[in-house]
This record gives C-alpha cells, structure tokens and sequence, in this order.
C-alpha cells in the first residue's frame, strides 16, 4: 500500500510538472514583431538600370527619385543630381526589378501567421494572394492597415480567401459570406475541389451579382470551359488541364458529379490512382486542351500552376529533394506534418514505374504551362507556400525557376510575379513595373535577372512601403524566422497551436 501511495505521488509530480510546463511554453509570448523601416528623407537610387521584363529589356544608367512610398522620377543619370536631403542608394551594377507577388500563398498554417511575415519580405516578395486557411490573432482588414500604417512588416495583401469557402456549402452559408464579402475589401470566395456544378452556378450567379470575386480549385466535376464562362477568376495547379484534357475526362467528372450528391466530403469520387494519371498522359489530347486554353482566353481565366505541389508529390521519395536546408526556418510540428505527408506520397508512388508516372505528370505540367502561356493563358507566379515543402517567400523563386524550367523566358516568368499580378487586381496604375508614379516597391539585385532567373536570388536591397532593407537585414529576417521556428520558442509556439487546435482554432 505504501509502495503505491509513492509511486502515485512521483506520477502525480510528474504530470504536474508536465502541465507547469505546458502551460508556461502556452503562455510563451509570441514572437515580438519586427518593426518596418520608415525613412524619413526621400530615396535616390543614382546610376542604375531597369530591369523592364515586359519588353524583355534593360534600361541602363537611370537615375530613381523616392517619396514616401512612390516613385516620383525616373531620369537618364548624367541629367541628374541628387536632390538636398535625399538617402542615396548607389545602383551601379544592379538590377531594379518590381517587388514579386505570390499569387498562390497561404500565410498561417494555424499559427503566429507573422512568424513567416518576414521570410517573404528577405525575399523580395512585397506581395500575396492569400488563398486561406489563416489563423490570425488579428482581423485581416486589422493586418492590411496595418501594413499600410508602416507598423507591421508584411506583404501587401492583395486579396485574401475565406476559410471553407467552397465546399458544397448551404445557401444560407454563401448569404453569409456575401454579406462579409460586401464590406471587405479584397475578400473573395476560394473555391475547392468537391464542389457540384450546381453549386458552382450558385456561387457564380451570386457573387457575380455583387462584384465579389470567386477563384481557386476547379471543381473535379466541373468542365473547365463551363467554370471560365461562370467568371471563375483563376485556376489553380496545373493538374487541372491534365485531368480535363484526354477523352476519359467527361466521364470522370460525372463520376465525381454523382460521388458528391449530398455530402460534402472533399474526398468522395473515384481516387486519383497512378494509372489513371498515366491515362491523362498517355490520351493527352491536343484539341481538347486547346478548347479549355480558347475559352480561358476568352473569359479572362488567369492560370496558377504551382508545380512546385507536383514536384513534391514526383520526389518525395528523392533524400536530396528531402533534405532542403531551409527546413529551418519550418515550424518544428509544421515540419512534422510535412514530413508525414511527403512519406504518404512516397508510399502512395512506391516501385520505379509509378514513381516515374508521378514525375511524368509534372513535367506534363511544366509543358502545359509553356501551351498555356504560348496560346496566350495569363500565367501567374504561386507557389502554394506553406504546404508541404514549400517555403514561405523564398519558394517563389524556385516557382519562377520552374517556369523558366518550362519554357518561359526569364522575362516572362518575371511578368507572371509582377505585372500579370498587376493586371488581375486591376492594379497596373500602382503595381507590375518600376514606372514614375507607381509604388516604390523596388527589388534592387546585384546580377542580372533577364540573363538568368536565378539572379532574382541576389538581393542586395529592398525598397518596400517607404522604407531601405540592406542585404544583412534582410538576411537577419530570415535568422528571426529560424530562431522562433526552432528551440524553446518554436516548441512554444507549437504548444500554443496545439492548444487552439483542441480549442477548435
Ligand atoms: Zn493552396
């Protein structure tokens, strides 16, 4: 008796101490922001050269005046001096380029969403598409301005999603979004996978009534051509055009119309085996392809491949792929899960053959896209950041690697983060070039980014919402990300994921 009264007394101190602790890591502060750069004298940025991706040309020897947050001249530098009072940049030998954007982002997984802030903001990504699934502590309208007041150091956030939006959701549910959708600015309806053709006219009839935009997933039962002329804004994945375009694709969207009759299970439907991915390659046809490329076109469908997803499903198996040294700056459970998931798809790929399917499938992706953009589909840079393997910010320069990889001219795959972004928000008078009169979101690199997109790597500097980043600071932004990521604090913060995750967070 005495013998179980000890050892009942240790378990109680033991669990005791466990939930002491818990309960101090739950309470841990979370990561002290960093605070933006605000200078209080204009920018010169003398003698440098522009990088114009649209025309695909440099414009060298120029001369860049800054106030505030916008340019305000662009001169040829042996016509100019510097004006009295101004901060100098001294541009020679560098690359001006405007700041990226990352058209297919999701900032928060569930946690301190401004853990990650500053990884986009050392990559030189001045600006997101938010496609949702956050889990902020403040309101996003709250964030945007914010951002505008100069006192939090983020992207711009140039639109951002609604969680669970567009699943087969009740009528009564849509309402609801409408009416939030109606006084926020920027909030628009993400579509998903699982979603019926009915409810997709719903969707279309209503949002298009109100102006609210509506993009994101194809609908797996929903004809492409049919999702463009209901005003469907974007697809997303470069997958889509593979599953609708080979003979057997009519039928599988049924198969999957039937499958999501009352329910709304995501993933009810026929699975999406290897073999039938190998179908889609090897019955890849040409002329329905280019029917879904036309009416795109024709109704102003902008096109997301993210083919970073599909190359993380072709080399999950793949240790060098695995063992990326950036996994640093990933939350320690947030890099749990994508392990998990990366050792699912390496399971679900097992055996040469149907591994090579899935790295035939996205390479298929990367020659749709060269289709796509030949034919005249607006491409935009996304890389699906923060899902599995995919690195906040600094993914969207390998997603432009991949578009280079594709076919694309480096000037085009600069054009797809910067001026096509532009062109879907119906932003160009502020955004998409470094142009006398827009915003002085500048990326400033030391090679050029025309001659190789790889260059867009070498950040010297950043001009961002009226403030200088040098080279180091940026560079410390990343060590802030790794330092909260990982050790007491990042175990911190995962607790308190945790803790909103049972609290239904
Ligand atoms: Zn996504």
């Amino acid at each position: 008796m005495k013998y179980f009264k000890a050892f009942f007394k240790i378990i109680s101190s033991l669990l005791l101490v466990v939930l002491v602790v818990l309960i101090v890591l739950a309470l841990w502060p979370e990561p002290s922001p960093i605070t933006p750069n605000v200078s209080t004298n204009p920018i010169y940025i003398q003698n440098t050269t522009i990088v114009d991706a649209v025309e695909d040309t440099l414009i060298p020897n120029q001369s860049v005046l800054i106030e505030g947050k916008r340019i305000i001249s662009i001169t040829p530098a042996d016509e100019s001096t510097p004006p009295q009072n101004v901060e100098i940049i001294d541009g020679a030998g560098k690359y001006v380029i405007p700041g990226l954007w990352d058209m297919h982002s999701h900032i928060g997984v569930k946690t301190a969403p401004q853990l990650y802030m500053p990884l986009y903001i050392a990559a030189g990504v001045t600006g997101i598409r938010d496609m949702g699934f956050i889990e902020s502590t403040v309101p996003m309208q709250e964030w945007k301005s914010a951002i505008e007041q100069q006192t939090l150091l983020s992207p711009r956030i140039g639109a951002y999603a609604q969680d669970m939006a567009g699943f087969n959701f009740s009528e009564k549910e849509l309402e609801l979004f409408i009416a939030s959708a109606k006084q926020e600015s920027g909030l628009f309806l993400k579509v998903y996978s699982g979603v019926q053709n009915d409810m997709l006219e719903t969707i279309a009839s209503q949002t298009n009534k109100y102006g609210v935009t509506f993009a994101g997933h194809l609908p797996r039962a929903v004809s492409p051509i049919k999702a463009a002329q209901l005003g469907h804004k974007s697809f997303e994945h470069a997958r889509f055009f593979l599953y609708n375009s080979y003979p057997g694709s009519e039928q599988l969207r049924q198969d999957y119309e039937d499958a999501y009759q009352g329910n709304r299970d995501e993933n009810a439907g026929p699975v999406m085996s290897i073999a039938r991915k190998q179908e889609m390659i090897d019955q890849f046809s040409d002329s329905i392809f280019y029917q879904i490329a036309d009416t795109m076109i024709a109704y102003n469908t902008y096109y997301v491949p993210t083919h970073l997803t599909r190359k993380m499903d072709a080399y999950a198996h793949d240790e060098d792929y695995r063992d990326d040294e950036r996994l640093k700056y990933i939350l320690m459970a947030q890099n749990k899960g994508w392990q998990e998931d990366a050792d699912e798809m390496a399971e679900y790929a097992k055996g040469e053959a149907k591994t090579q399917t899935q790295i035939d499938f996205y390479k298929k992706g990367l020659e749709l896209t060269k289709k796509a953009h030949d034919a005249g589909v607006k491409v935009l840079a996304g890389t699906d950041a923060n899902d599995t393997y995919v690195f906040p910010g600094l993914s969207l320069h390998d997603e432009l690697e991949e578009l280079v990889k594709a076919g694309l001219t480096p000037a085009e795959a600069l054009v797809a983060a910067t001026q096509t972004p532009a062109e879907y928000f119906e932003a160009t008078a502020d955004y998409g070039s470094v142009t006398t009169g827009k915003m002085a979101d500048l990326v400033i690199l030391s090679g050029n980014p025309l001659a190789d997109i790889n260059n867009i790597r070498n950040i010297d500097r950043l001009v961002y919402n009226g403030g200088v980043y040098t080279h180091d600071e940026l560079e410390s932004f990343k060590t802030y990300v790794k330092d909260n990521a990982s050790g007491i604090k990042g175990l911190a913060l995962t607790v308190q994921l945790m803790a909103r995750m049972i609290m239904g967070g």
